[in-house]
């Protein structure tokens, strides 16, 4: 190493290039980021008030839309990663001591909680709910039905949560709200969901949602997205709680000029219309569809190690990332430790209660069955090697056979 730069073992691993060929990154964000996009994001600075930036800026934000399934003019490109995007849909359609309602079974939906109660809001949780539950559409609307005060002004919902791997049934969830004829609004965290799996903003009548760029959409953290609803439109201009950096008042007045209310990240503006391009490219519902063929190749590899995924109801089972449930006894971080080292391969680690007792595999971006049959392969030889007797070939085999299944 040079001295007097700054170095720590992750850099070491990467510029040192301690592993020849390339490194296996499955961790459920951030995702690989294709060669196309990093090249669209090479640019020289140009000046974010030019008379040209509105030609960039004025059809990302409609690609954006489309990307939502929203309304052109809904939605706004933040600064930010996905907490960022938590803060908008707060702090832009609620009043300072609002109540909203959480359904809490995984990490990211406890986070998205915590940030709203820091932020002045009242959080009521279902938290006796266990990790790998789905949200329950019936419990929710129950609960707005007892609330006749109408002080439940939202409901936070996690549509993928990327903790357990579980997805959310938002039709369903709004299909039951609706019926309690409750005026709540319905907040969406699609951080690990909006362009790897169906999302409906309109049609399915969710209110605010958000997602970030570093998962489904393939470029490093960066942007929040945020889609909003009509109704959702109109609660900014009533609400009362305090915004500044996220106000989307200022946001959405530049946005219909074609500029920001300040600096934009210029490279990302320009990495997420080429993603923005792939997709469209490739066509959404073939996305779709093969991140749904992805993950059914990782679920009959965990079945044919013997293994249990986190989520209990297999129809709730997420597309995006698998959270697989380790056997007693077995040490998972040196297990995770060791697949890294050894093997160049990155998986994430169980969050919350999950710590120490299951692993990850992200099979959302810019991934092939190809990528996910070196990852299998690689997870069942780190698993031998940390101790644990599968039998060589087993989750492989089995996801061979469910990619070639007719
Ligand atoms: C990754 C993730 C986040 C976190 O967003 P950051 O971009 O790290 O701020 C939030 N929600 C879900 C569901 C996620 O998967």
């Amino acid at each position: 190493m040079t001295p007097g730069i700054v170095s720590t073992n992750i850099t070491a691993h990467f510029d040192e290039r301690i592993m020849p060929g390339r490194h296996h990154l499955f961790v459920p964000g951030p995702t690989n980021i294709p060669d196309r996009i990093l090249r669209a994001m090479h640019r020289a600075s140009e000046d974010h008030r030019s008379v040209a930036f509105p030609d960039l800026v004025s059809p990302l934000l409609a690609a954006t839309a489309e990307l939502f399934r929203a309304a052109p003019g809904h939605v706004a490109v933040f600064t930010a990663s996905g907490t960022g995007g938590w803060e908008v849909a707060l702090t832009n359609t609620l009043n300072a001591g609002d109540t909203v309602l959480l359904p809490c079974a995984g990490q990211f939906a406890a986070l998205w909680g915590s940030t709203a109660e820091r932020l002045g809001f009242r959080v009521e949780r279902f938290d006796d709910v266990a990790w790998g539950e789905a949200p329950s559409p019936e419990r929710i609307a129950a609960r707005l039905s007892e609330d006749r005060a109408k002080a439940i002004r939202a409901v936070l919902l996690v549509h993928n949560e990327t903790s357990t791997g579980v997805t959310a049934d938002l039709p369903a969830i709004r299909k039951a709200v609706a019926a309690t004829g409750h005026d709540a609004l319905l907040f969406v965290d699609g951080v690990s969901s909006i362009g790897s799996l169906r999302y409906r903003h309109d049609e399915w009548g969710m209110d605010v949602a958000l997602t970030g760029t570093q998962k489904g959409l393939m470029l490093p953290a960066g942007l929040a997205l945020v889609a909003f609803s009509p109704r959702a439109l109109a609660a900014i201009e009533s609400s009362r709680a305090p915004r500044a950096y996220f106000d989307m008042r200022a946001m959405l007045a530049q946005n219909a000029q074609g500029y920001f209310p300040y600096t934009p990240s210029i490279p990302m503006l320009y990495g997420l219309r080429e993603s923005l391009s792939m997709l469209a490219e490739e066509g959404m519902a073939n996305v779709i569809s093969r991140h749904a063929r992805l993950a059914r190749g990782v679920r009959a590899a965990v079945a044919g190690w013997g293994l249990d995924i986190c989520c209990r109801d297999p129809q709730r089972a997420s597309n995006t990332v698998t959270t697989i449930m380790t056997p007693p006894g077995f040490d998972t971080a040196r297990f995770i430790a060791h697949a890294f080292r050894r093997y160049d391969l990155a998986l994430g680690g169980g969050l919350g209660p999950l710590a120490g007792k299951a692993f990850r595999i992200g099979h959302l971006g810019d991934l092939n069955e190809g990528m996910l049959l070196s990852a299998l392969g690689l997870v069942e030889m780190a698993m031998i090697d940390s101790g644990h007797a599968l039998t060589r070939g087993s989750g492989v085999a089995a996801a061979q056979v469910a990619w070639t299944e007719a």
